[in-house]
C-alpha cells in the first residue's frame, strides 16, 4: 500500500480504544454502515456483536473494506490479508465475531487492482442472511496465528473449541470452510513440510479460483 493511501486513511476507529469493552465503545459509537448493519453492544469484554439491518443473498458483497489501513502489529482487531500483512478495518466490521458456522466470509484474496494498489477486500454473505441475523465469520479463514486465542462457544454442532488460528487446526476440519489464498498457501506448505502431500492436495483441490492458479485443463493445454 502506498504512503498516499496511509496519509488519506481515516483516524483510528473509535471502537479500538476500548480494547473490546462494548459499553465503553458504545458511548462514542457512530455507525459506519447504518443501512447495512449495526453493532449490538453488550456488557463485558468482546461480547458485542454485529447485526444485519437488511437481508443479503448468498455470495452478495455486504461491504467492501474501503476504510482498512495497514497494521504493523497483530491485534485482536486486525485481519490478516497475506502471509506478512495485517490490516485494521476501521469500521463496524470489527464487530463481526467468529463462528464455526459463519454467516459471512471475509474475502481478502481478490488481487489488488493496478489503479488503486488496494485489494478488493470485502465481507460477503456465506449464506442467505435475514434482517436481524448476527454476522459472523470464521477467523482462521484469515488468521494463521492469533494474538489472543479463545475458547469458542458459538453453539455450532461443528464447533472447533479452542480457536488460535489456522496453523493449529487439522486440515480436514479446515477443508470444510472458505479459506483465503494466504491461509491455503500456508497450510499447504505446512502439510508438505510434514510429509503429508496428499493432505495438501486434498485441501487445495478445487480452489484454483481462490489461489489464482491455472485450472488443470489449462495446464495440459
Ligand atoms: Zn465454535
Amino acid at each position: 500500500m502506498s504512503s498516499a493511501d496511509v496519509a488519506s486513511s481515516p483516524s483510528t476507529y473509535a471502537g479500538h480504544l476500548s480494547n473490546g469493552d462494548g459499553m465503553a465503545a458504545s458511548r462514542a459509537y457512530r455507525p459506519t454502515h447504518p443501512e447495512l448493519f449495526e453493532v449490538r453492544f453488550e456488557e463485558g469484554a468482546y461480547n458485542s456483536s454485529l447485526v444485519a439491518l437488511r437481508s443479503f443473498k448468498k455470495d452478495e458483497v455486504i461491504a467492501a473494506m474501503t476504510a482498512a489501513t495497514p497494521s504493523s502489529q497483530i491485534r485482536y482487531s486486525t485481519v490478516q490479508v497475506s502471509e506478512q500483512s495485517h490490516i485494521e478495518l476501521n469500521s463496524d466490521l470489527l464487530y463481526c465475531n467468529h463462528s464455526c458456522s459463519p454467516s459471512v466470509r471475509f474475502d481478502v484474496s481478490t488481487p489488488a487492482s493496478e489503479a488503486s494498489g488496494r485489494g478488493a477486500w470485502a465481507a460477503r454473505a456465506e449464506q442467505d442472511i435475514a434482517k436481524g441475523d448476527v454476522l459472523t465469520f470464521f477467523y482462521p479463514s484469515t488468521e494463521w496465528h492469533m494474538s489472543q486465542p479463545f475458547q469458542c462457544n458459538c453453539g455450532s454442532s461443528q464447533c472447533l473449541g479452542m480457536i488460535s488460528g489456522a496453523q493449529h487446526i487439522d486440515a480436514k476440519k479446515l477443508a470444510r470452510y472458505f479459506l483465503n489464498a494466504h491461509i491455503l498457501r500456508l497450510k499447504e506448505a505446512q502439510l508438505v513440510q510434514a510429509g503429508d502431500a496428499e493432505g495438501a492436495r486434498m485441501l487445495v483441490d478445487g480452489r484454483n479460483d481462490v489461489l489464482g492458479r491455472a485450472q488443470p485443463d489449462e495446464q495440459t493445454a
